[in-house]
């Protein structure tokens, strides 16, 4: 994540003021020095990182906190309000028919962002369609065309023809009925001329209402003449980041979007389709800081509670909440909360569970937590209408039973039950809670933490404290 270490060191360093109502210069060049050793270690150009902490350092001096704040949180708000002030924010979209055109290196996630471009659009109700015009990269046709067909929106691309200029006209042509038509281009290992020519001519003949350039966040200082180059020629509205998901600290791409004086549009956060945010820059910066992000989480959640309900359109969240909790509820939670995408990166979403928590657990926990699912899908397989609908009745010998019709043995039978019940208990805390009031569940969540059953993490694993008995375990 772009400057994950920020977050933390910038943690450390604001704890040592804990309990202090005033900070004196000491205190304030010790956190000034922090965040510039943070930020240049990121990758971030050496006169943005001056002109921020300029900025903070004067602020943090000459400002009066408010009546009752601490001088902790006086500080993480100026460093947060100088933070957004940095990024800026994210590029305007209107959901509207428009031509969005793709510009950047070969590799930096071109293709992969169109295809979760599109899919973002159609869950916002419009129409995408992707246009491929790379007829550089062998293979190029094919990736984007399986690429779309995940997504579920409209391809053209034409494998036979060596004139991406004329693949653009026609594609814009063919996918005329869509609302939205997204331009892929070729890229290449470094900016060339013909490169440039190329895209200048698609440019001209796409007319793009927006041109987005795509960055990889693993690009250091590089990314400012990349980002220059590219805004000479064709003009760039946005940056979309991609592979924040891996170790890349994404301080160049940074740097891009304030050299081209353009904005972040989308956040890449894996390989699929779905693995796309829009960019928000308060909610951006409040993780970052460790104060998580209230609003991207309810988003995922209600939008993997929208899928997980898509696929039996009996099933309502909310009946969860009110009636009683039965195994195949326990089956569509799971479903959902895997949706919601990496564990870690809804970890990072929650107040007081970012800034690391989650490497404390094994790298592999979500894969334990995938696999753990695929064999209770087994188990629930071989149990009756019956049993799924009242799992606290079912007895040692009815364990038995169905550990041998599916194959597993009865202590994984146990635990899928044990589960449920921590599962079951969880629920009926937030039974009786206001529709859709995210802030009282957070807080929830928030005093959970890694433990006990009443947290994120009694939901998703059944509780840590039930002694390796969640998924985890
Ligand atoms: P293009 O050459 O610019 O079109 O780049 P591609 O879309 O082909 O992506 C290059 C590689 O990066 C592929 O292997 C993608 O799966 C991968 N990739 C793209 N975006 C992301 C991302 O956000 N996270 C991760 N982990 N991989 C990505
Ligand atoms: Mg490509």
């Amino acid at each position: 994540m772009v400057l994950d270490d920020l977050g933390s060191s910038l943690r450390g360093t604001l704890d040592t003021l804990q309990g202090k109502s005033r900070l004196d210069e000491e205190d304030v060049e010790k956190i000034v020095k922090e965040i510039q050793r943070s930020l240049l270690s990121a990758d971030v150009d050496v006169s943005l990182v001056m002109d921020l902490s300029d900025s903070i350092e004067e602020r943090a001096l000459e400002e009066e906190p408010p009546g009752g704040t601490t001088a902790k949180d006086h500080v993480l708000k100026i460093v947060y309000e100088e933070m957004v002030d940095l990024v800026g924010d994210s590029t305007e979209l209107p959901l509207e028919s428009q031509t969005i055109m793709l510009a950047g290196l070969q590799g930096s996630g071109k293709t992969t962002s169109a295809a979760k471009m599109a899919w973002w659009f159609s869950k916002k109700g419009l129409r995408p369609a992707i246009v491929q015009t790379d007829t550089f990269r062998p293979g190029a046709y094919d990736q984007a065309k399986e690429m779309a067909e995940r997504a579920e929106v409209d391809f053209y691309g034409d494998p036979d023809s060596d004139d991406p200029v004329q693949i653009a006209r026609d594609g814009l042509e063919a996918t005329q009925d869509a609302d939205v038509q997204i331009v892929d281009t070729a890229g290449r290992h470094a900016l060339e001329d013909d490169l440039i020519d190329e895209i200048e001519q698609i440019e001209t003949v796409v007319d793009p209402d927006r041109s987005l350039l795509v960055l990889d966040a693993a690009i250091g200082q590089g990314a400012k003449e990349q980002a220059q180059q590219f805004e000479e020629s064709i003009g760039i509205e946005g940056v979309m980041i991609t592979k924040l998901d891996g170790t890349a600290k994404g301080g160049g791409a940074l740097t891009a979007v304030n050299e081209t004086d353009s904005s972040i549009a989308f956040l890449g956060t894996g390989e699929t389709v779905q693995d796309i945010e829009r960019f928000e820059p308060s909610g951006f910066i409040s993780r970052l800081l460790g104060m998580g992000d209230l609003k991207q989480l309810s988003e995922r959640v209600e939008r993997a509670m929208e899928e997980a309900g898509d696929e039996d359109d009996d099933w309502d969240p909310e009946d969860m909440l009110e009636g009683s909790f039965t195994l195949k509820d326990m089956k569509k939670q799971m479903d959902a909360m895997n949706k919601m995408g990496p564990l870690d990166q809804v970890m990072d979403m929650i107040p007081g569970m970012g800034g690391g928590m989650m490497d404390q657990l094994p790298d592999d926990a979500m894969d334990v937590t995938q696999d753990r699912m695929r064999r209770f899908e087994v188990i629930m397989s071989a149990m009756t209408e019956e049993e799924l609908e009242n799992p606290r009745k079912v007895g040692q010998s009815r364990v038995e039973r169905i550990a041998r019709g599916s194959g597993t043995d009865e202590e994984t039978v146990s635990q899928l039950l044990e589960q449920h019940k921590m599962m079951e208990q969880t629920i009926k805390q937030f039974q009786g809670m206001g529709d859709g009031d995210m802030q009282r569940m957070m807080k929830k969540m928030q005093g959970g933490g890694g433990g006990g059953g009443g947290g994120l993490g009694g939901m998703l694993g059944g509780g840590g404290g039930g002694g390796g008995k969640g998924p985890f375990g």
